[in-house]
């Protein structure tokens, strides 16, 4: 089954097809990083305006790129929450009209589910029953996934997301928006032992995270090495690194302890955070010692993208699942109520 899969949840423009026979067919995306970066984040009116721009220039860049012509295309798979109400209305509109035109299906996702299977799109893939991290922009959740849809809430975020917390450290630092991918290059040049950041909640039971002490922390070592005059090169570069192990040690601890909790040996990172080479590192390191094993997307799948949509809705139209007359975006939307689906991959 070809599935066309559209993202426009926040400000990225990702279209993709997936087929359930051949894999991922084509993928491309627009990211508007360029246009937000002076405001210092996104700005939702500026982002839905833009997918509008750019969806169906990138509908015809993927149908070129896989040599499929729209008539080939059995089923349309869009973000339907969580995100910004403007960006997703966009692509639902798009979505909904392109299926209803060409007689074929579209159905809402969840672009949490989307994260979470994009590992499936890579050559190995983790068996169910797995523990996922999820590291994103707007989420930081231990989630026990036992199949497509069975999701248990492990723990979560109390604050601020883990990205967020790159993103707001990163601010602090001068470095421009989405800070994450600053941050962990000025870390590479940074010295471990100048600074010994604090690793929040680790030392309280479960599996929840708080990051906004962090985020306290950071700014106020900002604010200690400035008394000196400004930052230098390599004070950006200590603190980045001091920042970045203490939000890694934290993520690593949560894991292995979910892992324990659930007598699971599979880990699964998705999520523009899932990026992170020290963490990716750091996991396998600490994985390998208890013989457990952990799964993430190539790096380009890892932050939003319209192949992980493509996938996620591709698995749910196989299935039979399909969107009602009246559907609506959910700009809020836990992953707890999602249906689960009872057939094995459609791969
Ligand atoms: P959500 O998926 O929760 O709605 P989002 O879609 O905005 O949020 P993603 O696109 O998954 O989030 O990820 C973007 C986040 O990932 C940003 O906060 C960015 O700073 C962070 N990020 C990207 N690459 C890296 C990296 N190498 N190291 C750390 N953080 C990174
Ligand atoms: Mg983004
Ligand atoms: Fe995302």
């Amino acid at each position: 089954m070809l599935i066309l899969g559209l993202e426009t949840s926040c400000d990225e423009t990702g279209v993709a097809l997936y087929d359930t026979s051949r894999g991922l067919l084509a993928h491309a995306l627009f990211s508007q990083v360029d246009i937000h970066v002076e405001y210092g984040g996104v700005v939702p009116e500026l982002a839905s305006r833009d997918h509008i721009r750019k969806a169906l220039p990138l509908l015809e860049e993927v149908l070129t790129k896989a040599g499929c012509t729209a008539a080939d295309i059995e089923g349309v798979a869009y973000t339907a929450g969580p995100g910004l109400v403007g960006a997703l209305m966009v692509g639902a509109t798009l979505a909904r009209a392109l299926a209803w035109g060409w007689g074929v299906p579209a159905l809402g996702v969840h672009h949490m589910e989307g994260h979470l299977l994009a590992p499936m799109l890579e050559e190995e893939r983790p068996d169910f029953p797995f523990v996922a991290l999820l590291v994103s922009g707007g989420h930081t959740q231990l989630v026990r996934v036992d199949g497509i849809g069975q999701y248990r809430l492990l723990g979560e975020s109390l604050d601020d997301a883990a990205g967020e917390a790159f993103d707001k450290a990163a601010k602090m630092l001068g470095l421009p928006y989405p800070g994450g991918p600053h941050i962990a290059r000025l870390a590479e040049s940074g010295d471990p032992e100048r600074f010994n950041f604090p690793r929040p909640m680790v030392n309280r039971p479960g599996l929840d995270f708080s990051f906004s002490g962090l985020k306290t922390y950071t700014l106020n070592t900002v604010t200690d090495c400035k008394a000196n005059g400004e930052l230098s090169e390599q004070d950006k570069c200590d603190i980045a690194r001091a920042f970045e192990e203490a939000v890694v040690a934290t993520l690593v601890i949560k894991c292995r302890r979910a892992l324990k909790q659930e007598g699971l040996k599979t880990l699964v990172m998705a999520g523009g955070v899932s990026a992170n080479r020290n963490l990716r590192a750091s996991l396998e390191r600490a994985l390998s010692k208890e013989k457990a094993k952990v799964f993430y997307p190539a790096p380009e799948f890892c932050t939003d993208n319209g192949a992980m949509i493509a996938y996620a809705g591709a698995q749910r139209l196989a299935a039979g699942q399909r969107d009602g007359e009246a559907s609506a975006v959910r700009p809020r939307w836990p992953m707890a109520e999602l249906p689960p689906l009872s057939a094995g991959l459609a791969t």
